[in-house]
C-alpha cells in the first residue's frame, strides 16, 4: 500500500495522528517515541509491530491518551479493551504503557483466545431509560464508563500542532 499523504486518524481519536501526541506519555524514552512514531508513518501498528488493517478499515484509537488519538491496528485496539476489563496493564486506564511496546504477539493472542472463551453475544438496549443488556438469562441494566475519552467524549478536533493546550 503506497503511503497515503493524509495523516492517519485513528477510530477514536479527537486528532489526526501525529507524533506530538507522543508528549502527553509520562516516561516514554524519546528512543521509543521516535520508533512508535516511525512505525505510524510506515503503516506499522507500534503496539503489536504488525501492518494496519488493509483499507477500509481504520485503526483504533490507543486508550493510552485521552484523546485516544495514537493509532493502533484493530486487534490492538480490541486487546486494549481485554486489558483493561482485565486489569493486567500498567498505564492509566488498565492497559500496557507504550514504553512496553512492541507486545508480544503471543501474549496478545492469548488474551484474544480468553475473551472468546469468556464472553457471549447480547442485544445492548439504549431506547429508554439508560442501556440495558439483554441475553439468555434476562435484562441487566448497565453502567456506562463514565469517561470514554478521544472524540465521543471531546468531540472532533483539527490538528494537535495548532491546540495550545497541548
Ligand atoms: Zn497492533
Amino acid at each position: 500500500m503506497p503511503k497515503s499523504t493524509e495523516p492517519i486518524r485513528s477510530f477514536s481519536g479527537c486528532y489526526a495522528w501525529s507524533p506530538r501526541i507522543l508528549d502527553q506519555i509520562a516516561d516514554l524514552p524519546e528512543e521509543l517515541a521516535e520508533q512508535i512514531a516511525d512505525n505510524i508513518e510506515n503503516n506499522y501498528c507500534p503496539r503489536c509491530d504488525r501492518p494496519f488493517d488493509p483499507e477500509p478499515l481504520q485503526p483504533a484509537g490507543s486508550r493510552v491518551t485521552d484523546c485516544r488519538s495514537i493509532p493502533i491496528c484493530s486487534r490492538c485496539g480490541s486487546d486494549e479493551a481485554t486489558e483493561v476489563m482485565q486489569g493486567l496493564g500498567s498505564a492509566d486506564p488498565g492497559c500496557s504503557h507504550p514504553a512496553d511496546w512492541p507486545l508480544n504477539v503471543g501474549d496478545i493472542d492469548a488474551r484474544h483466545q480468553w475473551l472468546l472463551e469468556n464472553t457471549r453475544i447480547a442485544t445492548l438496549d439504549v431506547s429508554a431509560g439508560g442501556m440495558h443488556l439483554v441475553d439468555e438469562d434476562g435484562v441487566t441494566t448497565v453502567q456506562a464508563t463514565p469517561s470514554t475519552g478521544g472524540w465521543a467524549e471531546y468531540g472532533y478536533r483539527g490538528s494537535v500542532v495548532d491546540e495550545e493546550e497541548l
